[in-house]
């Protein structure tokens, strides 16, 4: 199950990501707001011990997109021991009937797909009743559909301003901190800037204008293992990397592509479709 000599590997190639970012981030143009991109490792279907050694290695944030598994992983005993910092981001689907689940995970940094004004009532009226004295207010980041795709949730780009003015609005509870887009997978650089990050940066755009916020103010989660470079360059202030750090995901029962359908990745897309169909399924 558990080879030795992977957490080793979690340790380099974390330090390899981290280094990216870092260029990246220096590459941007002196347009966008100056501020720091956050890299979120996400950890999902990857044992505790791959946690911890990300943690060893002064990683903070950690990304999981299902709430059992995050409730199992923020609960572990040896994370809780080990890692006493770590901040919890998630970045799955998010039902109502899930929320209070996910609102009791130790830890919990943000929530980075509120993605419907009843969604974000539920989050902050159960965040009300959860929190204690000491606790604060809820990162939140509001998630929207930028590509439009069936199979992605989020908001209609079209209703991003009016439910981000209810949660400042309605939500006393939560911490508008930005807006996040997953986006279609496999677009090719070469044909010019990723449309659903320019659709992001738009949105953000409008809300700033709309409600007067600073854009330094407003968040943007977007860019993955294939194009987290790109997305901190057009600015990003938060990427989900998950393959790239900790290895290509197993899932059970993925479909093996047939040899004559070509593909540049051909697992990383089964796993890709895998995650797609069972994140439609919660
Ligand atoms: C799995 C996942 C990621 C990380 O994907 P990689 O391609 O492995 O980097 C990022 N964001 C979300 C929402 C995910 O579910």
């Amino acid at each position: 199950m558990w080879k030795v000599g992977m957490s080793e590997e979690v340790g380099k190639a974390l330090q390899a990501v981290v280094d990216r970012v870092n260029q990246a981030a220096a590459r941007r143009p002196k347009t966008l707001p100056v501020v720091p991109p956050r890299l979120v490792a996400v950890s999902k279907t990857k044992p505790p011990d791959m946690v911890i050694e990300a943690y060893r290695k002064g990683h903070r944030n950690f990304g999981e997109n299902y709430v059992n598994e995050l409730v199992d992983k923020a609960s572990n005993l040896q994370i809780l021991e080990s890692c006493p910092e770590i901040e919890w981001h998630f970045i799955g689907h998010l039902q109502k009937n899930n929320v209070n689940k996910l609102l009791g995970v130790p830890n919990l940094f943000m929530v980075e797909t509120v993605d419907s004004v009843k969604l974000a009532d539920k989050v902050n009226s159960s965040w009300l009743r959860l929190r204690t004295a000491s606790t604060q207010t809820l990162k939140i980041m509001v998630q929207i559909n930028t590509s439009g795709e069936e199979s992605k949730h989020g908001l209609p780009p079209g209703e991003t301003v009016t439910t981000v003015k209810h949660i400042l609005s309605k939500c006393s509870a939560l911490h508008f901190s930005g807006l996040m887009t997953i986006g279609r997978y496999g677009y090719d650089l070469a044909d010019g800037p990723n449309p659903d990050f320019q659709a992001l940066l738009s949105r953000r755009q409008e809300v700033c204008a709309s409600l007067q916020l600073p854009l330094e103010d407003v968040e943007l989660s977007m860019g993955m293992s294939t194009d987290f470079e790109h997305a901190i360059e057009v600015g990003s202030t938060n990427v989900r990397v998950g393959s790239t750090i900790f290895g290509n995901r197993d899932y059970p029962n993925t479909p093996t592509p047939s040899p004559e359908k070509k593909s540049k990745v051909p697992t990383e897309e089964a796993a890709k479709k895998m995650e797609r169909l069972t994140v439609t399924e919660q």
